[in-house]
C-alpha cells in the first residue's frame, strides 16, 4: 500500500516541504489542502500591491501555483478545500470542498504537516466585523485593498505591517491617520531606533497618533481614547496570531500565543504529525525560550526542516533571531537578536553604542545617512542584538549582525571581521564595523 502524506495550507509552512519530501520519497502519495485560491504566494507583497507600487494581477504575488507542484512534484494539490478536523485515533482528517456546494469526505494518511499559518489578531473591539474594517492577510484582502476607493484610511497597530500600510497609502496620496496603543512604532526596536520612523511618516503627511487606544468602530469612524477620527477604511496591522485551532483540537500541544509546540525537527508531540510556519513556536536563538515569529524568512526554513525529515533525512532548525526588515517611505530599518528591553528581560546586563555614518563614501552622491545600534553582554562583549535605520543601503546591513549572532560573536569579532569597501558601497570602515568599535570602547 502506498503511503500518504498529507499538507494542510497552501503557503510557505505547508508547501516548502514538498521538494524536500520528494527527494527522500519519490513515489510517496503527497495531498496537499489549500482552503484560499492561491498557493505559495507572497502576502509580504500585499502592501505594494494594495499601495499600487506593484501593479497588474495580484498573481504576480504568487511564487508557484498549484500547477507547477502537479506537474514538478507529482503532488495532489486540492484548492478550495478546508480541513475542518484532524482524527488523530485513525489518522484521518475531514474535509470540505468548497468548490462542490461544500461536500465533506475523509481521508488517511500516515504523516501528516499542518502549515494553517496565522491570521490577523482582531481585538474585540464593537464594529471590528464591520466591513469597512479590513486586516492585510490574504491576496484576497491585496486585491480589495488595492481596489477600494477611500478617502481617508486609519491604521490600526504601528507594527511592521501598520508601517508599510501606511506607506501603501501615502503612495496612493491618500490622507492617512496610523493609531498605535504603545508610546512608539516599531517595538521590535529600541525607542530611540524607531522614533525616526514616526518623524518618517509624519514628514510624508502621516498623522501618527502614539499612545492612543481605538475604543470602537463605526461605519465612518474609529472612536480612540483621542477622540474620534473621520475615516472611511480601517485596516488593522495589529500582528498576526497562530491559526492553531485545528491541532489544538485534534490533541496537539500548545504553547506560546497558542502556537504549536514542536522540537528541533519540526515534530509535534504526537507521532506522524508535523508543522512548519506561522502556526508554529520556534526557539529563540539567544535566550534558548520558546517565542512566536510570523516570518515568511522561518516559515520557508521550518517548512524545509520538516520536508527533509518526513522524508526520511535528518535536519534541525536552529533558532530563530527575528531578523526583520521594513522600508518607512524613504527609511530602511531593520533589527536582529534582542532589543535592550528584551536583553534585560533574559536577565543579561546589556550594554549598547549606536553611532551615525554614511551608506557610502561621503563624497559619493549616493551616499546616505544611516545610524546603527549594537547590544552586548557587559561582561562578555558577547553579541546580542543590532538595530539599523538609514537611507537606501542602510537596512540590509543588518544580515552582517545577523551572522555574528549566529557565530556567537563578540563586539571585538565583529570589528576584525573582514568586510568589503568601495566609495560607492561604504565609507571605508563599514559604519557596523564603526558601531562594534564604539561598543568595545563602553566594554
Ligand atoms: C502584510 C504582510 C507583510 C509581511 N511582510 C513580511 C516580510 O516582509 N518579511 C517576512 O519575513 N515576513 C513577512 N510577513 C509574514 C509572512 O507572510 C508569513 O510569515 C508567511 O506567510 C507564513 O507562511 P505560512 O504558510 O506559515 O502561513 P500563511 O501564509 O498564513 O498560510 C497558511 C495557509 O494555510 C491555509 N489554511 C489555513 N487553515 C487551513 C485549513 N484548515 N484547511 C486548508 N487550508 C488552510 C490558509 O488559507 C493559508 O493559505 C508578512 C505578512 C503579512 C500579512
Amino acid at each position: 500500500v502506498t503511503e500518504r502524506i498529507v499538507i494542510v495550507g497552501g503557503d510557505a509552512g505547508g508547501m516548502a516541504a514538498i521538494s524536500q519530501i520528494r527527494k527522500g520519497r519519490p513515489h510517496i502519495e503527497i495531498v496537499a489542502f489549500e482552503r484560499g485560491r492561491w498557493t505559495s504566494y507572497s502576502a509580504c507583497g500585499i502592501p505594494y500591491y494594495a499601495g499600487g507600487i506593484v501593479d497588474g494581477d495580484v498573481d504576480r504575488l504568487v511564487a508557484r501555483v498549484p500547477q507547477a507542484f502537479r506537474d514538478r512534484d507529482h503532488v495532489d494539490v486540492r484548492m478550495g478545500h478546508e480541513v475542518m478536523a484532524i482524527d488523530l485515533d485513525r489518522n484521518e482528517v475531514e474535509v470540505v470542498d468548497h468548490g462542490r456546494s461544500d461536500r465533506s469526505y475523509r481521508l488517511g494518511f500516515d504523516q501528516i504537516l499542518i502549515g494553517t499559518g496565522g491570521k490577523p489578531f482582531r481585538p474585540k473591539i464593537t464594529g471590528v466585523d464591520l466591513p469597512c474594517v479590513r486586516g492585510a492577510h490574504t491576496l484576497a484582502d491585496a486585491e480589495w485593498l488595492a481596489a477600494s476607493n477611500p478617502s481617508h484610511v486609519t491604521v490600526v497597530g504601528g507594527g511592521p505591517i501598520g508601517v508599510e500600510m501606511a506607506e501603501a497609502f501615502v503612495h496612493r496620496r491618500v490622507p492617512v491617520t496610523l493609531v498605535e496603543r504603545s508610546d512608539q512604532v516599531l517595538r521590535w526596536t529600541d525607542p530611540d531606533m524607531s522614533a525616526p520612523v514616526a518623524s518618517e511618516l509624519r514628514r510624508h503627511g502621516v498623522d501618527v497618533r502614539l499612545g492612543v487606544e481605538v475604543t470602537a468602530f463605526e461605519e465612518g469612524r474609529v472612536c480612540t481614547s483621542d477622540g474620534p477620527i473621520d475615516t472611511d477604511l480601517i485596516v488593522l496591522g495589529i500582528g498576526v496570531v497562530p491559526e492553531s485551532t485545528l491541532a489544538g483540537e485534534a490533541g496537539v500541544a500548545l504553547g506560546v500565543q497558542g502556537s504549536i509546540v514542536v522540537d528541533r525537527r519540526q515534530r509535534t508531540d504526537r507521532n506522524g504529525v508535523w508543522a512548519a510556519g506561522d502556526c508554529c513556536q520556534s526557539i529563540d536563538r539567544i535566550t534558548g525560550e520558546p517565542r512566536h515569529f510570523a516570518l515568511g524568512t522561518v516559515a520557508n526554513k521550518m517548512s524545509r526542516v520538516a520536508g527533509i525529515n518526513m522524508g526520511g533525512g535528518y535536519a534541525t532548525m536552529p533558532g530563530v533571531l527575528g531578523t526583520g526588515i521594513v522600508r518607512a517611505i524613504t527609511l530602511e530599518v531593520s533589527r536582529t537578536g534582542l532589543t535592550t528591553a528584551q536583553a534585560e528581560a533574559a536577565s543579561f546586563a546589556p550594554t549598547s553604542a549606536t553611532i551615525s555614518s554614511r551608506t557610502a563614501a561621503g563624497y559619493m552622491p549616493e551616499s546616505d545617512p544611516i545610524t546603527v545600534k549594537l547590544i552586548a553582554e557587559r561582561s562578555t562583549g558577547r553579541l546580542l542584538g543590532g538595530q539599523i535605520h538609514g537611507g537606501r543601503g542602510a537596512g540590509k546591513r543588518i544580515d552582517i549582525v545577523a551572522m555574528a549572532l549566529q557565530a556567537d560573536m563578540t563586539a571585538a569579532d565583529l570589528l576584525d571581521a573582514d568586510l568589503a569597501y568601495a566609495p560607492p558601497f561604504s565609507p571605508v570602515w563599514d559604519p557596523v564595523a564603526m558601531c562594534a568599535r564604539e561598543l568595545l570602547k563602553r566594554l
